[in-house]
């Protein structure tokens, strides 16, 4: 009996499935509480010119859990997504964002930055996403122009039409749209071209062996030609050493972002250097 039962049966108590299941509840039942605690924070990663200057940041939610300490992104976005958190916690850094944005433009030491989100496939796959964004946009003051979303080459392939809808939408009041983690995905040419992008990001993995690997090489400077051809900007992201940041620079890239420039931080730190 039992031998015949053998292969087909899903056995409910593996241990180790149920210990990764039960973490997994405990982190959802402390996502929902943190959102009301309060506990999640945006942080600010600089992006620069070549000489340095600042064009803008990357906004990326932290959360400061009260025993786990600091908790990235990794950890927890998964499981947003897999639970519909992602909702509630995309609309807190959107609104956090814009409202930083709105603090800098009374500074007006800000006029031409712009602000990137990530916005996973659930969040701009939702219904209501334009309509809660220009709606922030408002509440805020923020102008759209200052806002840049960036979305994944996964999220895109799914339902394009839609996606196009939604990107023309936003995109006639002013926000830009930027292709994060590009190279990783499976866009074809043909595709890529009727997408209203404004920037392509190029995958860290690229730029991390972009000196050793010829093939990274290879890969980040096809990338900035195809920017290049089909007008759009080009950031590389990851950026950690001045080898790096030199040969993507001899190669037309004009956008950086990375450790070498300035780790995520307040948003008082992006005026540090
Ligand atoms: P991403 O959008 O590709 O963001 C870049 C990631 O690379 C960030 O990790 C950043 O801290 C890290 N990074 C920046 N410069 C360097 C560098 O020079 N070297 C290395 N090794 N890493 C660098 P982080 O903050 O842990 O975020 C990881 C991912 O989580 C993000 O990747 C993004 O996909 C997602 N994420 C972060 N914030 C949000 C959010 O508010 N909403 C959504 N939906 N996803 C988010
Ligand atoms: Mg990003
Ligand atoms: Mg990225
Ligand atoms: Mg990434």
């Amino acid at each position: 009996e039992a031998k015949a039962q053998g292969r087909n049966t899903v056995c409910f108590f593996d241990p180790e499935m149920q210990a990764a299941a039960s973490a997994r509840s405990l982190l959802e039942a402390d996502m929902r509480q943190a959102l009301v605690e309060s506990e999640f924070f945006v942080q600010y990663q600089r992006v620069v010119d070549p000489g340095g200057s600042l064009l803008g940041a990357e906004a990326l939610v932290r959360w400061q859990h009260p025993q786990r300490g600091l908790v990235l992104p990794g950890t927890f976005i998964s499981v947003a997504e897999q639970t519909g958190l992602i909702l509630p916690l995309g609309r807190f850094v959107l609104r956090s964002a814009c409202e930083q944005l709105a603090a800098w433009a009374q500074t007006s030491r800000s006029a031409a930055w712009t602000v990137s989100v990530n916005v996973s496939a659930q969040e701009f796959r939702h219904p209501e996403f334009v309509a809660q964004t220009l709606a922030i946009l408002e509440e805020t003051g923020v102008n759209p122009a200052a806002l840049k979303l960036e979305l994944t080459e996964s999220l895109l392939l799914h339902d394009v039409e839609d996606c196009i809808a939604k990107m023309q939408a936003l995109r006639s009041r002013g926000v830009g749209f930027s292709l994060d983690d590009f190279g990783t995905g499976y866009s074809s040419l043909a595709y890529l071209k009727r997408l209203p992008l404004d920037q392509l990001k190029i995958d860290q993995s690229f730029v991390r062996d972009v000196l050793t690997d010829p093939n990274d090489a290879a890969i980040a400077c096809t990338i900035i030609a195809l920017a290049q051809s089909l007008g759009l900007d080009v950031v590389a992201e990851g950026v950690e050493t001045e080898g790096q940041r030199q040969f993507l620079l001899n190669n037309g890239c004009r956008r950086f972002q990375g450790y070498l420039f300035g780790r995520p931080g307040p948003p008082e730190a992006l005026f540090g250097r």
